[in-house]
């Protein structure tokens, strides 16, 4: 299935098998940037290095046999469905012994990769999240509008409106008095359009989530425009485009997702100096490993910041679902706590389970001199 929500990963990240090993499994198959031979095999590779991790890992014959079983059924869905697959990047999260099984395309290509841990790694998938926006846009000219709908580098057309609007050319021979009428007549009628455009676009937005609006407007109509726009409406705007009603759908995605991508590169690089700034004046937000943890642990965090691909290992407390970096006894309720392959994609998915936002920085950046992992907080305690 393709990945579309923050819901998908969620439930995903539900999945806990007690006796054995879940695979994970991460593929770029961007054919845009690789030939198929290319992809075919970095997959042989990929599978034939974490079979030897099979066999030289630490754990029981049964566990073994059931890792063996879940790279054997990834291959054989690469190769039944990577040919014909025109996604970016694919991932797979296999249990054979419990009979899990789960894949997403994804939009953008993933690192590659395969992790054995006590349940799917879905950080990956996170940071691809984080990555897109579910963008509105709106493409309008005196006699036209469409909406669209663009998420995850795909479009789609929301409504679209057609308005027999006059134009402002003078009929032969009106002067004075007659021609002015025209004009004032012209005038009430666009606007009156320009009105009926707003509260379309009020109604779709409403009836769905979007996190951001383009708008794709001749400069002549877009104060006159924006004036009849509901405030709430108008705060949304995050970005204009130049297509119009006229332009092919290829073009505005083409368009959006340029736009999305500059905005998106503006949004990482305000958030590590106003992480910093929070920090530096005493303020909510926290940094370095322990003490995200531990902010996490309490239902402190509202945004969580992590370097992509930073990753270490920590502890987790099977009874309160606390997470340490190397507390060998869980502090609350005194149990030994488990050993976690990477605390960092626990922490994504406790954040994502507390209905936190989640925010993946490309490293190097300034938060490397905080413990690479941060937070901005709710309250503080
Ligand atoms: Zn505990």
């Amino acid at each position: 299935m393709k990945l579309l929500s923050r819901e998908q990963v969620e439930d995903l990240s539900k999945f806990k098998s007690e006796d054995f090993l879940t695979t994970s499994f991460y593929l770029n198959s961007d054919k845009s940037q690789m030939r198929k031979k290319e992809i075919a095999l970095s997959l042989k590779n990929l599978l034939s290095q974490s079979k030897s991790q099979v066999e030289q890992m630490d754990t029981g014959k049964k566990n073994k046999e059931s890792l063996y079983k879940d790279l054997n059924k990834i291959n054989r869905f690469c190769s039944q469905n990577l040919s014909s697959n025109n996604f970016s990047g694919l991932a797979i999260f296999s249990c054979s012994s419990q009979d899990f099984w789960q894949f997403f395309n994804l939009p953008s290509p993933p690192r590659n990769r395969i992790i054995f841990d006590r349940n799917p790694y879905v950080r990956p998938l996170s940071a691809i999240l984080d990555e897109h926006h579910r963008i509105f846009a709106l493409t309008l000219d005196r006699k036209e509008a469409k909406w669209y709908d663009i998420f995850m580098g795909e479009i789609s057309l929301l409504d679209s409106h057609k308005e027999d609007v006059p134009s402002k050319v003078r009929e032969g021979g009106w002067e004075g008095y007659e021609s002015k009428r025209i004009e004032r007549h012209v005038a009430t009628h666009l606007h009156d359009n320009l009105k009926k455009i707003a509260r379309i676009t009020f109604k779709l937005f409403k009836q769905n989530h979007f996190d951001w609006i383009f708008l794709g407007c001749r400069e002549k109509y877009s104060s006159d425009f924006e004036a009849l726009l509901h405030p709430y409406i108008k705060d949304r705007i995050k970005g204009r485009l130049k297509a119009t009603p006229s332009d092919s759908q290829a073009t505005l995605l083409k368009e959006s997702l340029e736009l999305e991508k500059k905005l998106k590169k503006q949004e990482e690089d305000e958030i590590i100096p106003r992480l910093i700034s929070e920090l530096e004046k005493g303020g909510l937000a926290i940094s370095g490993l322990k003490q995200t943890l531990r902010s996490l642990n309490q239902s402190e965090v509202q945004t969580l910041v992590v370097t992509r691909y930073f990753s270490q290992p920590g502890r987790k407390c099977p009874k309160c679902h606390f997470l340490f970096a190397d507390e060998l006894n869980c502090p609350s309720c005194q149990r030994k706590t488990d050993k976690m392959l990477d605390i960092i994609d626990e922490a994504v998915e406790a954040a994502m389970d507390k209905n936190c936002q989640v925010k993946h920085v490309t490293s190097p950046s300034k938060l490397n001199r905080y413990g690479k992992i941060g937070a901005f907080l709710r309250y503080k305690t």
